[in-house]
C-alpha cells in the first residue's frame, strides 16, 4: 500500500534549505535585473550569480531536472516537482539551480541526439549555464498547427540549406546556437514532414528582422527571424530526417511539466498573499478574512491549488514509474492547460482582494497572472491540449454494447434475476 504523500526527511532539509536560500539571496537579483533572465550573464552579474550557482551545487540541488550521467541529481520527478514549487515563486531561481527553460529542453535535445563535438561544443557550457540557446519552430502563420510550417531545408551535396521565417524565437540574439526544425519532405505525412537542425548563430544568413517584447517589457527577446540561405553540414540534423516531431517530444513532454511544476509554486504564492491581506486589511469595521465573500475567494483557491498540485504530483509519479511522456499524455496536457486556468482565477482574486496595490508593480501577483496568460499559449495553446486529453480519454473507453447507454448500468432486471437464480418475470 503505497499511497504516501510525506517527504523523506533528509530531502525535506533540501527544500527547506532551497525555500530559505532563495528568499534571502535570489529574491534580490529579481527585484534588481527583473528582466535579464535569458541573457548570457555580464560580468558584473557573474560576480554575484556565480557564487550562488556554487551554493546549489554544494548542496547538490543543480540541474535537478538531468539525469547524473549529464551532471544532474537523479531525484526524479517527484522530488523535482517539491523543487520547483519553490523555484518557480523566484523569477531568477531556475537560472540559479540551473533548470531555465528553453535551455534545458535545448540540453536534452543535445544530450540525445549531438553528435560528439556538438555535445563538448554546446552541451558542456550550457549544462553549466555559461551560454543561452533558442529553439527555433514558430512562424507567422503557424503556431499550434505545424501543418502550417513552411520553411524549407534543402539537401546540396553534403550540406542542408534552410530557408524561411521563423516567429517568437526566444532570445535567438542572445544564443549562441539555435534548433531549428524545418520541411525536409514535404510530401510526407505531416508527422514525417519536419526534420531538426542544429545551426550556430554565427551562420550567415540568419537575420532577426525584430525582437518582440512580452507586455509591459522595454526590450524584446522573441524574435522574428529570417533564414536565407542557411547552410549547415548534415550532421547538423538531430535525430534522423523526418524525425523533427519525436526530436522535440524530447524537450515538451518534460518542459510541459516543470512549468506546472513552478505553477503550482506562483498559485500557491497567490493565495498566501491573499490570506495575508484578508487578515490584515479592515474595512466596514471588520478584517476581509470576516467577510463571506472572501472567503469563498479564499477556498475556491485553496480548492483550485491543492486539486492542480495534486494533478501534477501524480504526473510526475507516473514519469518516474514508467518513465514514459507518451504514456502520460493524457495527464501532462490536463496540467498544461490547467496551467493558465489555475493561475488566472488565483491571481485575479488575489489582484482583486489587494485593491490598487494588487495592480502595483510593488507587487508580484500582474506578473503571476500575465504568466499564467504566457503559459496558456506557450508549448501549446490550452484547446490543443483539451483536445489530447480529451482524445487520450475516449482511448481508455470503449462504445457501449447492446441497447444500454453505459456499462455502468446493470443488465436488464430480467437477465439479473435469470443470473440470481429467480424467476425473470415475477423476480421470485
Ligand atoms: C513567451 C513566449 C515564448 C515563446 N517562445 C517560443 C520559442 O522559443 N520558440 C518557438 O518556436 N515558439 C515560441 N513561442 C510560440 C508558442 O509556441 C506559440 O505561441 C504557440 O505554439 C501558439 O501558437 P500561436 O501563438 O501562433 O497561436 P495560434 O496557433 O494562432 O493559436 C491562437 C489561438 O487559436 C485557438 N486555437 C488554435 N488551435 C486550436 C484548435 N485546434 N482548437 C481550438 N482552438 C484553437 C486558441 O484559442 C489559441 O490560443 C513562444 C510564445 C510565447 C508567448
Amino acid at each position: 500500500m503505497a499511497w504516501d504523500f510525506s517527504t523523506e526527511p533528509e530531502f525535506q532539509e533540501k527544500l527547506d534549505w532551497a525555500r530559505e536560500f532563495c528568499r534571502t539571496e535570489v529574491s534580490r537579483l529579481d527585484l534588481v535585473w527583473p528582466h535579464d533572465l535569458y541573457k548570457p550573464v555580464t560580468d558584473q552579474q557573474r560576480a554575484i550569480v556565480d557564487p550562488l550557482k556554487q551554493a546549489v551545487r554544494d548542496e547538490g540541488l543543480w540541474a535537478c531536472h538531468l539525469r547524473p550521467e549529464l551532471g544532474g541529481q537523479g531525484y526524479g520527478q517527484v522530488r523535482l516537482a517539491l523543487l520547483n514549487e519553490i523555484l518557480g515563486q523566484y523569477r531568477w531561481a531556475p537560472r540559479i539551480f540551473g533548470t531555465a527553460a528553453p535551455d534545458t529542453g535545448n540540453a536534452e535535445i543535445l544530450a540525445h541526439y549531438g553528435t560528439e563535438e556538438q555535445k563538448r561544443r554546446y552541451l558542456q557550457p550550457l549544462l553549466a549555464g555559461d551560454i543561452v540557446s533558442c529553439f527555433s519552430m514558430t512562424e507567422p502563420q503557424g503556431g499550434s498547427d505545424p501543418g502550417e510550417f513552411t520553411t524549407r531545408a534543402v539537401r546540396d551535396g553534403d550540406d542542408w540549406v534552410i530557408t524561411g521565417t521563423k516567429y517568437y524565437s526566444s532570445n535567438a540574439r542572445w544564443a549562441e546556437f539555435l534548433i531549428v526544425m524545418a520541411v525536409t519532405d514535404p510530401d510526407a505525412p505531416l508527422k514525417r514532414r519536419m526534420s531538426m537542425f542544429l545551426v550556430p548563430r554565427g551562420t550567415p544568413g540568419i537575420d532577426i528582422e525584430f525582437d518582440s517584447a512580452l507586455w509591459g517589457e522595454d526590450e524584446g527577446t522573441h524574435a522574428l527571424i529570417e533564414y536565407r540561405d542557411v547552410r549547415v553540414p548534415a550532421d547538423a540534423m538531430l535525430g534522423a530526417e523526418g524525425d523533427a516531431f519525436g526530436v522535440s517530444q524530447t524537450r515538451l513532454g518534460g518542459g510541459r511539466v516543470h512549468h506546472a511544476m513552478r505553477a503550482v509554486g506562483q498559485a500557491q504564492k497567490a493565495l498566501d498573499m491573499m490570506a495575508e491581506r484578508a487578515l490584515s486589511r479592515h474595512t466596514q469595521g471588520e478584517l476581509l478574512a470576516r467577510k463571506q465573500a472572501v472567503q469563498m475567494m479564499l477556498a475556491d483557491s485553496y480548492a483550485q491549488v491543492q486539486q492542480f498540485r495534486l494533478l501534477v504530483m501524480y504526473t510526475a509519479w507516473q514519469i518516474d514509474a514508467f518513465g514514459d511522456y507518451q504514456r502520460v499524455r493524457k495527464d501532462i496536457s490536463t496540467i498544461k492547460f490547467l496551467t493558465g486556468q489555475v493561475l488566472h482565477d488565483v491571481a485575479r482574486r488575489a489582484v482583486h482582494l489587494h485593491g490598487a496595490l494588487g495592480v502595483s508593480a510593488e507587487m508580484p501577483l500582474m506578473g503571476i497572472l500575465h504568466s499564467g496568460e504566457i503559459l496558456a499559449l506557450t508549448d501549446g495553446p490550452a484547446e490543443v491540449h483539451q483536445f489530447v486529453a480529451a482524445r487520450e480519454l475516449l482511448r481508455d473507453h470503449q462504445p457501449a454494447e447492446g441497447p444500454w447507454p453505459s456499462a455502468y448500468l446493470p443488465p436488464r432486471r430480467e437477465q439479473a434475476r435469470r443470473e440470481l437464480g429467480l424467476d425473470p418475470v415475477s423476480g421470485r
